[in-house]
């Protein structure tokens, strides 16, 4: 066996200060996960639908037990503001209460057949590993974790290395509240080297990402060897659409959280604002006041509404996109001193072929992108790769379920910015990703169907 020395250094990006170090895994150590996860799995496959339920009903109590100090943590790794982190943990809790309905509802049909009974099951794949970002740690953890789990599924989870924190958590309160050892399986180490492993590595029956395009892709290659299951969920670059006649104050004044929420490190940013010609002005002129009006800061102050960006490298690319003379229409604030910071920025106008317009940012910059009647506002809309969620700011019903039906987009609202519910699917169309998480879909991605003929001659 090599000889690992390895460290993980966590940095809180508002103040630069080392928060945690943590042992690196090899790939020796993902490959331990994988035996462990596998080792566990034949048990925690036969648990009765009742108490693997019972089980993911007190995983959820005991997190809810643990939400302050889950949100703190959250908030010190990600630098987001504890009031949104608050927030993610209680949509955790929602998480593993949904998914503790579904192993006594995991129901099969019976399909009418000649000579016999044809019925179907949903069972378990095996070992499953799930590799998360950093921008929402706990809650992208919990899309997956509670699913996979539900469904009979042992699990090897690799977090992001920025913010594993939260993960090794997430494990030890799960072990707390009794879920079997070997079940729940944390490795932290880089993705390069223990991600591509658990993608690699033949006992490992499904790979569920979430994270960039590009190692979406990587993951897709590399799974693709072994025919394993695969579910992405990626990049975006998604449309707010606002037409005139829509209630433009609300438009506006919701349109910054948006993109600037969580610091634009958002794979659902509406960060392609496209607004009607004739309401451009009005709509820039409150736009610029809900702007100004963010509050942005030390992510532990209850009033902080965007906190600074994961790293240094990070800020160094989103700042990148603003050097070849972009057309800076708002400028928001942003503290000086330690701390990844970058203000809300607005640019304008903009054409959907500029770099700014096609390339996720995922940092706190929007572009405006004027448009003249329905027709081009979808044709811009769907002029992208991505395809992840977007919204339409109308006060015309007919056209409201027009566009919503046209757009190439996985999930949209209308008149509302929301994107993820906990019940119903989220995921992308065209290079977004493959495949739902959340909902009741969710579960048909951690599960095979089985049918099964009994002849009656
Ligand atoms: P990333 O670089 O793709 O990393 C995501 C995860 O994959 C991390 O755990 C990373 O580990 C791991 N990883 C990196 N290279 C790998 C490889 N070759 N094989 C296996 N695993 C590998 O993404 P990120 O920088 O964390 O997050 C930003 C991106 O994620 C954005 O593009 C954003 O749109 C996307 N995102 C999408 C969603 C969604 O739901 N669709 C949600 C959040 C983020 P290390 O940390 O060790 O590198
Ligand atoms: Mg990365």
């Amino acid at each position: 066996m090599a000889v690992h020395t390895g460290t993980v250094r966590v940095i809180e990006p508002a103040t630069e200060k080392v928060l945690a170090e943590l042992k690196e895994a090899s790939v020796e150590d993902a490959d331990r996960a994988v035996a462990r996860a596998k080792a566990a799995y034949p048990a925690w496959k036969a648990v009765t639908p009742k108490d693997r339920a019972n089980l993911m009903r007190r995983i959820a109590v005991a997190i809810d037990k643990h939400r302050e100090e889950l949100a703190q943590l959250e908030a010190r790794n990600v630098g987001k503001p504890i009031s949104d982190a608050r927030g993610e943990v209680g949509m955790v809790v929602d998480v593993f209460n949904y998914y503790a309905g579904a192993p006594e509802r995991l129901v099969g049909k019976t399909i009418p057949v000649a000579g016999g009974v044809d019925f179907t099951f949903r069972e378990p794949l095996g070992v499953v590993a799930l590799i998360i970002p950093w921008n929402f740690p706990l809650p992208i953890a919990s899309w997956k974790v509670a699913p996979a789990l539900a469904a009979g599924n042992t699990v090897v989870l690799k977090p992001a290395g920025l913010t594993p924190l939260t993960a090794v958590e997430l494990a030890k309160i799960a072990l707390e509240a009794g879920l079997p050892e070997g079940v729940l399986n944390v490795v932290v180490g880089a993705g390069r080297v223990v991600g591509e492993r658990l993608v690699q590595n033949p006992d490992v029956a499904k790979v569920a990402f979430t994270g960039s395009t590009e190692v979406g892709r990587r993951i897709g290659e590399l799974a693709a060897q072994s025919i394993k299951r695969v579910t992405l969920e990626l990049g975006g670059k998604s449309a707010n659409i606002v037409f005139a006649d829509a209630d433009l104050e609300q438009a506006a004044a919701s349109a910054p959280l948006a993109v600037f929420g969580n610091a634009g490190q958002d794979c659902c940013a509406r960060s392609r604002i496209l607004v009607e010609r004739s309401a451009v002005d009005r709509f820039m002129k409150s736009l610029e006041t809900s702007v100004k009006a963010l509050k942005v800061g030390d992510p532990l102050d209850e009033k902080t509404e965007m906190g600074p960006l994961i790293s240094a490298d990070h800020r160094q690319k989103v700042a990148a996109y603003l050097d070849d003379g972009a057309r800076v229409a708002i400028r928001g604030s942003a503290p000086s001193g330690p701390g990844y910071w970058f203000p809300p920025t607005v640019l304008s106008p903009v054409s959907n072929s500029d770099r700014v317009a096609r390339e996720e940012i995922f940092g706190p910059v929007a572009v405006i992108i004027p448009f003249d009647d329905e027709a081009e506002a979808i044709e811009i809309a769907n002029d992208t790769i991505y395809g992840l969620s977007g919204s339409i700011w109308t006060n015309n019903a007919g056209r409201a379920m027009r566009v919503a039906r046209s757009l190439e987009t996985g999930t949209i609202s209308i008149n509302s910015n929301n994107s993820v519910r906990v019940t119903t699917p989220f995921g992308g169309f065209k290079q977004s990703g493959v495949g739902r998480e959340l909902g009741p879909d969710a579960l048909d991605y951690y599960t095979e169907l089985k049918n099964v003929f009994l002849s009656t001659s």
